[in-house]
């Protein structure tokens, strides 16, 4: 005998519209993998017209905390991942999580277990003792109500003992598991509380969810979960179990590889339409493209293309494609996830003229960084104000040989029009004039105008400046070196 409900992509009178969703729970960091489960999920529906949920899976309140359901939700924003309607709440559902469970008792598929701890612990050891299976068999399940004694009890699931059970999962093919290896798991325990295997199901039933897209460590719960589809006679939805991320070691990916966390991925300065671009190539391919923009992911994603193996996690594709974004990306766009960046990493606030700055920035500074922490790196010379402070490298250039080039240059560059074209040709015949390079000019005033060795081009970085400022920071280093 195998299982007879109905899977939803089975129906062919189906038209449901697709409705996905991402299921955390709060216990932790926002891991990289549930970014990837839920970016999958998002360009799933968003794809095909349907909608994309959150559902914050809080049941367990031990472990559950605001701070991580926070996290997560800070987490989904900054990925771009938009959900529909309001994040729900599994915790705040449980009365009908409870009720659902009575309706399984009720038309029999479920039953009042009165076993106590103690019971079924000498049970297991007894199993272990005679090699026999530890899987537990309630001893209630088959009792008549005029047996029920006056005592806690919880409600378990009357599974099925006899046939196979298959999932029929879009990424691992048909799964096929023994009925006679499940359980009659928990429903509800003895406090009356629901179980989250209860809730997961009942859940994305009354959510509408069509495709479950989740990692594979959660496959074995897809058997058990589909007990209480079948009981309650609901339509099962399209599973599609993912590969969990390994790291380089084709271990699973944990701390020991670095950060795990999609904060730490943000305060590490990273873009979010890169890494939307790199997690969802991580585990799923669409030909030799490794470098697409949302629309076309939303587009091209399929549950076909989710890889079985899992993905080994890459630093090194990981900046290339967030650089690659980087420089393709809108600068007003680039500006507003900088001061995001800026949050993260619990940095002082851009002020009306360092924002200015940055947007006339932006064309140069994005094609020279991969990540925001390179791009506020290279941006010090708008972030900086007088008296400049220099690093090392920069300290080198006070020198007498620095005042004689800067007392050639000032002059001119009083009197030039203050335009990129303009500076390069006044700094040249200077160059021509003293018989040096462009870069013996350049030197100097990368520490005058940056403070730094490795800046954007001291032309740029003057047409950002403006004249009167550029000036007054040449005046000051010249000033510096006269001194030392
Ligand atoms: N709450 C589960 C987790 O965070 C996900 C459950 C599911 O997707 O069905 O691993």
């Amino acid at each position: 005998m195998q299982n007879s409900a109905t899977h939803l992509d089975e129906n062919p009178t189906n038209s449901r519209p697709v409705v996905t969703r991402i299921a955390p729970s709060p216990t932790g960091d926002m891991h990289i993998g549930t970014a990837r489960t839920a970016l999958f999920s998002w360009l799933y529906a968003r794809g095909r017209g349907g909608k994309f949920l959150l559902r914050i899976e809080d049941t367990d309140r031990a472990r559950s905390s605001e701070q991580a359901t926070k996290g997560i939700l800070e987490g989904m924003e900054w990925l771009g991942l938009d959900y529909d309607g309001e994040a729900v709440s599994q915790f705040e559902q449980a009365a009908r999580h409870v009720e659902v469970a009575y309706q399984l008792l009720e038309a029999g598929n479920a039953y009042k277990c009165f076993a106590t701890q103690e019971e079924i612990e000498a049970f297991r050891e007894k199993a272990r003792a005679e090699k026999s299976s530890t899987l537990y068999h309630s001893p209630w399940r088959d009792a008549s109500i005029d047996e029920h004694p006056d005592a806690p009890f919880v409600i378990r699931l009357k599974a099925k003992r006899e046939g196979t059970t298959i999932i029929k999962d879009a990424v691992q093919g048909n799964v096929k598991i023994r009925n006679n290896q499940l359980d009659d798991m928990i429903l509800l325990r003895s406090d009356n509380t629901p179980t989250y295997m209860l809730a997961v199901v009942v859940d994305d039933h009354d959510m509408g969810v069509t495709h479950v897209i989740r990692g594979d460590d959660h496959l074995n719960n897809a058997a058990r979960q589909m007990g209480i589809y079948e009981a309650m006679e609901w339509p099962i939805p399209v599973y599609a179990h993912i590969p969990l991320i390994f790291g380089p070691d084709g271990k699973k990916m944990s701390k020991r590889h670095g950060a795990t966390g999609v904060k730490e991925y943000q305060a590490m300065g990273y873009n979010a339409a890169g890494m939307r671009n790199y997690l969802a190539r991580l585990g799923w391919s669409h030909g030799d493209d490794e470098f697409f923009t949302d629309e076309q992911a939303k587009e091209w994603f399929d549950l076909e293309g989710i890889n079985k193996a899992p993905a080994r996690f890459d630093t090194k594709k990981l900046d290339n494609i967030c650089g690659q974004h980087f420089a393709a990306a809108d600068d007003k766009e680039l500006l507003e996830e900088l001061e995001g960046y800026l949050i993260s990493i619990e940095a002082a606030a851009l002020t009306s003229a360092q924002k200015i700055s940055f947007l006339k920035s932006m064309p140069f500074l994005k094609t020279s960084a991969k990540k925001f922490s390179q791009l506020i790196e290279k941006a010090n010379f708008i972030m900086a104000s007088r008296p400049i402070e220099m690093d090392e490298k920069a300290q080198k250039q006070i020198s007498s040989v620095s005042i004689g080039i800067l007392n050639e240059l000032t002059p001119e560059l009083q009197n030039v029009s203050w335009d990129r074209d303009s500076l390069e040709a006044c700094a040249n015949t200077v160059a021509q004039r003293l018989e040096i390079g462009f870069g013996k000019i350049a030197a100097p005033l990368r520490s005058a105008l940056a403070g730094r060795s490795a800046t954007p081009s001291v032309l740029d970085m003057m047409v950002v400046l403006g004249k009167d400022e550029s000036l007054a920071r040449i005046f000051e280093f010249v000033e510096l070196c006269q001194e030392a």
